[in-house]
Parts: structure tokens; C-alpha cells; sequence
């Protein structure tokens, strides 16, 4: 099964938790902010544990796992 990842660009207040749970998967910008705000990334199946490892660290709930990219 396919699953996303998806970045609340307007919830991201840039505490770089996500980033730092998951390299390689998720990188900062130049001020702090995961890079890949507002986006949806098809996530492998290898790295299901680190997506999941980011959702949980963001403490402002910016990041979801879900099954389909319009969920
Ligand atoms: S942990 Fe959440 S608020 Fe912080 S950079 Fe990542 S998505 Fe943004």
C-alpha cells in the first residue's frame, strides 16, 4: 500500500523536529522551516517508520500519514 505524507504549510511554525526524526526524507530550508511545506510526498515502504517518526514529532499537528495524496 501506497502512503503519503503530508505538510501542513499554514500549521508549520518551524520547530525542525520533523527534519531531524527523519533524514533523508525531510530537510530544512534556509529559515528553519521543513522545506517541503505544502507538499505531498509518496513515502517508500522503507521509510514508513521515519514519516510516521515525524508526524508524531511535530507539535503542531502540521504533519499527516495518510493511505491517498487527496485524503
Ligand atoms: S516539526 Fe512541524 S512545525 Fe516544525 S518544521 Fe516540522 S512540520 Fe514544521
Amino acid at each position: 500500500m501506497t502512503v503519503f505524507l503530508k505538510i501542513d504549510a499554514d500549521r508549520c511554525m518551524g520547530h525542525g523536529r520533523c527534519y531531524s526524526v527523519a533524514e533523508g526524507l525531510l530537510t530544512d530550508d534556509e529559515e528553519g522551516f521543513v522545506a517541503q511545506r505544502g507538499q505531498v510526498l509518496e513515502i517508500p515502504a522503507d521509510r514508513l517508520a521515519d514519516a510516521e517518526a515525524a508526524a508524531d514529532a511535530c507539535p503542531e499537528g502540521a504533519i499527516r500519514v495518510v493511505a491517498a495524496a487527496d485524503a
